[in-house]
């Protein structure tokens, strides 16, 4: 976990400076994805030694279909910029808040401190003593002030709100409920707990990686040592 990952309860986790990760619902289990495939040549379980070997095997060796049986419910709340990477995973299910029903409200990502250009990797940031994080804070501050102000100027002078809202920054947060089943959950955390994804929605994998091996704690083990072994 890191200082932008706080655990408040079980299946609640604090993100970033205003958004969470929320476990709404689950289905399913390690035991289920053992019975699933089971089913197929019609046994069940053969105790926990066997059944955890047998998730080894089966995601050592791509069988990743009885994993599409557990399915995991989560509320979002997250900064726009971070929701769209976060879309690009088609493999779920989204239900998001509408700027067109609701005014937004004044809820921005800030963050606590920028990041510089990575010279390498032409996608990435570094860390960098070297910046005026002050000077970087304040304009900042006052580009996501400005816009704001005039998405309320606009509201009042008339304007439909799909319309105002798009003076807004990618920095304004966003809410959705996303239902993803647990092989395609790996994928988003193989993905998006890698070091070349942004920091910003790293740390929303780091919560949901948590989750993830409280729920289906054979299935995350598993996963983790044979990603280990693919990594070394
Ligand atoms: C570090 C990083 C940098 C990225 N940079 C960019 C970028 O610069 N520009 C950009 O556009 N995207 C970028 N992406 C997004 C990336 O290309 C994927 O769209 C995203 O990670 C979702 O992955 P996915 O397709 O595996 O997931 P899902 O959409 O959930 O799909 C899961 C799996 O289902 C299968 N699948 C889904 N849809 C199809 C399909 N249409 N045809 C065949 N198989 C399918 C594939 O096996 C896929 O892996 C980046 C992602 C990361 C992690």
């Amino acid at each position: 976990m890191t200082d932008a990952v706080l655990k408040q309860e079980k299946g609640l986790y604090k993100v970033l400076d205003k958004g969470f990760v929320k476990l709404i619902d689950f289905m399913g289990g390690d035991q289920n994805a053992v019975d699933s495939a089971r089913v197929s040549f019609g046994s069940v379980s053969k105790g926990e030694a066997l059944d955890r070997k047998l998730i080894e095997y089966l995601l050592e060796h791509g069988h990743f279909s009885p994993f599409e049986h557990s399915v995991f419910q989560f509320h979002i709340k997250c900064p726009i910029f971070v929701a769209r990477q976060w879309m690009r995973h088609r493999i779920a299910s989204y239900n998001e808040v509408s700027a067109r029903y609701t005014e937004v409200k004044e809820e921005f990502y800030v963050p606590a401190s920028f990041r510089g250009q990575d010279k390498i990797n032409r996608q990435g940031s570094v860390r960098s003593g070297g910046l005026d994080q002050a000077k970087m804070l304040a304009a900042y501050d006052k580009a996501i002030k400005a816009s704001f102000d005039i998405y309320k100027e606009l509201l009042e002078a008339g304007a439909a709100r799909e319309m105002a809202r798009m003076v807004l920054p990618v920095a304004q947060y966003t809410q959705f409920h996303w239902t993803i089943n647990a092989r395609s959950l790996l994928n988003f955390l193989e993905l998006r707990l890698d070091s070349h994804a942004q920091f910003e929605i790293q740390q929303y994998a780091i919560a949901i990686q948590e989750i993830f091996a409280e729920k289906m704690p054979w299935t995350w083990e598993a996963y983790t040592k044979l990603h280990e072994k693919k990594t070394a």
